[in-house]
C-alpha cells in the first residue's frame, strides 16, 4: 500500500491537510454518477452534502472563494453500502471458515453473548475501519446478540466515521424473554438517535423463528411508523425452512407475510431459497433484500436469484454478511455468483453487465435499507459519502467501460481517500485523526481471552488440522514404507 499521496506532473498533490476543509471544490478526472461515469463535472462539498454537482468550469467560476482541488486519474465515486452486516463478530470472522450452516447457533451466539460492552465496542470499531477500509461508508448491522450494548456498537462507528443502521434486536422467545421490556428498549431505540449524523435506527429479529408472531407483526409496524429499517434473517438455509415447516406449516417469507410483518419497511437477509411465491409476496409488499454472494459462497445452501429480483422489481442491496468488508470483491462476488448460479445454466452472459451489481451496491443499496434519500449517489442534497479512487494503474488500462471494470478489475488498493458526510476519514487507507495501529493493538490484547472465554462450538479444524487429516486419509501405506526405507 502507497503511503504518501499521488503526484501527477504540474499539479499541487491533494493531501489530507488540504481535503480536510470544511468546504471543498474537487475537480476529479472522472465523477460517477448514478447513470455512469462522466468528465468535466466537479463538485462542492459543503455542511457535509454535496452542495453543488455540476460541470467544472461553472462550479469554478461560480464558486471564486474555493481553490479547486484537480484530481487527475481519480474517479469521484458513491461509498459503497454494505446491506447486511454483524459489526461485534469482528473477533471471529476468521473462525467460521469451512462452518456448516446455522453458524450463529454455535459460533456467533455464544461469542456475542460473551462480550461486553468494551470488548463490543473494540470488536465494532475494528469492523467499522475494515469496512471504510474496503470502500463502504454505510453499513446496515442486522442487530448484536450482546443486545444491552448495542450502544457501543454505535460509539464505535461514529469515533471511525461510518455511517450505520443501528438494528436492536427483539427476540421474545428464548430464555427469560420479557416482550413488555423488549418492546420498551425497542421504543427508546428508535428515539434516541434522532437528529444523529451518522446512525439510524433499525429494529430486528435474528429469524422469525425467533420471536412471537404479535412480536413479528409489533416490531415490523413499530418500524413503518417510526419511518426505521426492520431487519431479520429468512429463507437462508434448508435447515431454517424446514424447521419454519415444522414449527407453522409455513416458509419462513410465507410466514412473515401471513403475520403482516412484510412492508417496504423492511429488510430480509438472504432470502436465497424463495419459491415462485415468496418471491412474488416480496415483490407485492415492496419489501427489500440483503444479498449476500459472499456469504453463499462460505456458508450457503443457494444464492439469491438477484438478477431476477432486478427484472420483477425487488429491492435489494447487497451485504458482506461479516465475511470480509472488501467492496470491490463483494460486488465481483455479486455478479460471478449470479453467472454461476443463474447465467451458466440460462445462457446468460452478461448477468446484469456490471452496473446492475454496482448501482445495487450503492444508490439502489441506499434504497432498499432505507436511506436513499439519504446518500448512495454523487448529487445535490445527498450526504458527502463518497470515494477518491485512483485510475492511474496497469489494471485499469487501457479503460473502454469503467462502470464493468469497477466490478471485474477494481481493488480497493486504488481507495486514496475516503469520506462520509463531508469527513475526510481515511487517507491511503488509515485514519486521519486516530490511530488505527493502536486500535489493533487493543484488540491483540483482549482477542485471545475473549474468545477462549466464549462457548464457540466448532465443527471444521483449522487449515492446518484439516490438511493433516487429510493426509492421514489419503496415505498409502506402501508409498509411506517406501519413504522411510522400510518397505522390502
Ligand atoms: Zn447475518
Amino acid at each position: 500500500m502507497r503511503t504518501e499521496p499521488v503526484m501527477h506532473p504540474g499539479q499541487a498533490p491533494a493531501s489530507p491537510a488540504v481535503l480536510a476543509a470544511d468546504e471543498l471544490l474537487l475537480v476529479p478526472d472522472q465523477v460517477l454518477l448514478r447513470d455512469g461515469p462522466r468528465r468535466d463535472l466537479a463538485v462542492v462539498v459543503a455542511n457535509g452534502r454535496f452542495r453543488e454537482v455540476g460541470l467544472a468550469e461553472a462550479l469554478v467560476a461560480g464558486n471564486p472563494h474555493l481553490e479547486p482541488i484537480r484530481l487527475p486519474d481519480t474517479l469521484l465515486m458513491p461509498g459503497f453500502i454494505d446491506a447486511h452486516h454483524h459489526l461485534s463478530q469482528a473477533f471471529g470472522k476468521a473462525i467460521a471458515f469451512g462452518e456448516p450452516s446455522e453458524i450463529f447457533r454455535r459460533i456467533w451466539v455464544p461469542l456475542e453473548r460473551s462480550l461486553d460492552a468494551e470488548l463490543v465496542y473494540l470488536a465494532a470499531k475494528l469492523a467499522a475501519l475494515e469496512s471504510l477500509r474496503g470502500g463502504f461508508t454505510t453499513v446496515v448491522d442486522a442487530g448484536t446478540r450482546a443486545e444491552e450494548h448495542t450502544d457501543a456498537i454505535a460509539e464505535a462507528t461514529r469515533a471511525v466515521g461510518l455511517r450505520c443502521v443501528l438494528g436492536q434486536l427483539c427476540n421474545d422467545l428464548g430464555d427469560g424473554a420479557d416482550p413488555v421490556r423488549i418492546r420498551r428498549r425497542a421504543e427508546v431505540h428508535l428515539v434516541r438517535w434522532q437528529g444523529d449524523e451518522l446512525i439510524r435506527p433499525s429494529l430486528a429479529i435474528s429469524i422469525p423463528e425467533a420471536a412471537s408472531d404479535v412480536m413479528l407483526q409489533g416490531i415490523s409496524a413499530l418500524c413503518a411508523e417510526a419511518g426505521a429499517l426492520f431487519q431479520t434473517h429468512a429463507n437462508e438455509h434448508l435447515v431454517a425452512v424446514e424447521r419454519s415447516l415444522v414449527q407453522c406449516g409455513l416458509r419462513p417469507i410465507e410466514h412473515l407475510h401471513r403475520v403482516g410483518a412484510l412492508g417496504p419497511q423492511v429488510l430480509l437477509a438472504h432470502a436465497t431459497l424463495v419459491t415462485p411465491a415468496e418471491l412474488a409476496m416480496l415483490r407485492d409488499t415492496g419489501t427489500a433484500v440483503a444479498y449476500n454472494p459472499v456469504a453463499t459462497q462460505w456458508k450457503g445452501n443457494a444464492a439469491a436469484p438477484a438478477e431476477m429480483m432486478a427484472a420483477l422489481g425487488i429491492r435489494f442491496g447487497i451485504g458482506t454478511d461479516a465475511t470480509r468488508a472488501d467492496a470491490f470483491r463483494l460486488i465481483d462476488a455479486a455478479e460471478a455468483t449470479q453467472r454461476l448460479a443463474f447465467g451458466l445454466a440460462s445462457g446468460d452472459s452478461s448477468c446484469g453487465g456490471g452496473w446492475l451489481w454496482l448501482d445495487h451496491a450503492t444508490a439502489a443499496g441506499a434504497e432498499a435499507i432505507g436511506l436513499g434519500g439519504i446518500t448512495g449517489e454523487i448529487a445535490p442534497g445527498k450526504a458527502a459519502d463518497f470515494l477518491l479512487l485512483d485510475l492511474a494503474v496497469p489494471e485499469m488500462t487501457p479503460s473502454w467501460d469503467l462502470t464493468w471494470e469497477l466490478v471485474r478489475f477494481a481493488s480497493r488498493a486504488q481507495v486514496a481517500a475516503v469520506f462520509t458526510a463531508g469527513r475526510l476519514r481515511l487517507w491511503q487507507a488509515w485514519p486521519v485523526d486516530w490511530d488505527g495501529h493502536a486500535l489493533m493493538r487493543s484488540v491483540a490484547e483482549r482477542v485471545a481471552a475473549a474468545v477462549a472465554s466464549a462457548p464457540i462450538q466448532r465443527v471444521h479444524p483449522r487449515a492446518d488440522e484439516h490438511r493433516a487429516r487429510v493426509q492421514q486419509r489419503t496415505a498409502s501405506p506402501v508409498l509411506a514404507a517406501l519413504a522411510t526405507g522400510s518397505a522390502p
